[in-house]
């Protein structure tokens, strides 16, 4: 469903992502790990075409995203109308929510539903309450974001994600910025969606999580894959010296 090849971003000249490959192909549920600046968010962020990278593949479905040469000696999408499709496709959930804070919860799910996707409201609405009531947040749906405590809201922020029926969930550290006891009800509902067979990639702190939900994940070492396996392999016993020194410092 997803596959990036050799994907290469710079900042100027900072090299951030200097070769980055990953696929789902195999793998439903992917985890990356990481220490702060490996390069994990512009990686997701690259995927949605929130950066552009200088030089790589990103494959949706098959589909290859079509870049041409840049001004700035970069790519850039050759056509805009294709990465419209494209990022309808993928959906990210970032670490600080993002909601639309003068919508309500009802309000912030069917918006992209039926402004991008040409739902009618009734069945948008109707969509949209299950949705909210299988990250359980129904009771909320007449509420505005800061009426929520974090975890409703970054669920809020999930259930707006499926509303979209994406491909692909790209989460950007979704409980990083909640309250230690508020981090378990979003693990929970990430939990149900890997169980349901969705593919996902998550960048995240929680190992433990990481652990037991990924089919596979990635450790990130200053823009290159240091380490890539099997949660046992990675966690249990990884070949990487710098993978065992990151690990440690989790624990
Ligand atoms: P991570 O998510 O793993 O913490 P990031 O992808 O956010 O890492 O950042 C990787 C590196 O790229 C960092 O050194 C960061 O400062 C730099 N960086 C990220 N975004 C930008 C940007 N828009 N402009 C310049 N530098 C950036
Ligand atoms: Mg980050």
């Amino acid at each position: 469903m997803l596959e990036v090849t050799d994907l290469h971003k710079r900042f100027g000249s900072l090299e951030v992502l200097k070769g980055v490959s990953l696929s789902t192909a195999n793998s439903n549920v992917i985890s990356m790990i990481g220490a702060s600046g490996s390069g994990k968010s512009t990686f997701l962020r690259c995927i949605n075409l929130l950066e552009i990278p200088n030089a790589g593949e990103v494959r949706v479905d098959g589909e290859l995203i079509r870049m041409v040469p840049g001004r700035d000696g970069g790519l850039k999408p050759a056509d805009v109308k294709q990465v419209d499709r494209i990022r309808s496709r993928l959906a990210m959930v970032f670490q600080s929510f993002n909601l639309w804070t003068h919508m309500t919860v009802l309000e912030n799910v069917i918006e992209a539903p039926v402004h991008v996707l040409g739902v009618p409201k009734r069945e948008a609405t109707d969509q949209a309450m299950a949705l909210l009531d299988k990250v359980g947040i129904a009771d909320k749906r007449d509420q505005y974001p800061a009426h929520l405590s974090g975890g409703q809201q970054q669920r809020c922020a999930i259930a707006r994600a499926l509303a979209m029926e994406p491909r692909v969930m790209l989460f950007d550290e979704p409980t990083s910025a909640l309250d230690p006891e508020l981090v378990g009800e979003v693990l929970r509902v990430m939990r149900q969606l890997a169980e349901e067979g969705r593919t996902m990639i998550i960048v995240t702190h929680e190992m433990r999580f990481a652990r037991e939900v990924s089919d596979e994940v990635v450790f990130l070492h200053q823009g290159r894959i240091e380490e890539q396996g099997p949660p046992a392999q990675v966690f249990g016993n990884p070949d990487s010296e710098r993978c065992r020194q990151f690990l440690a410092t989790t624990e």
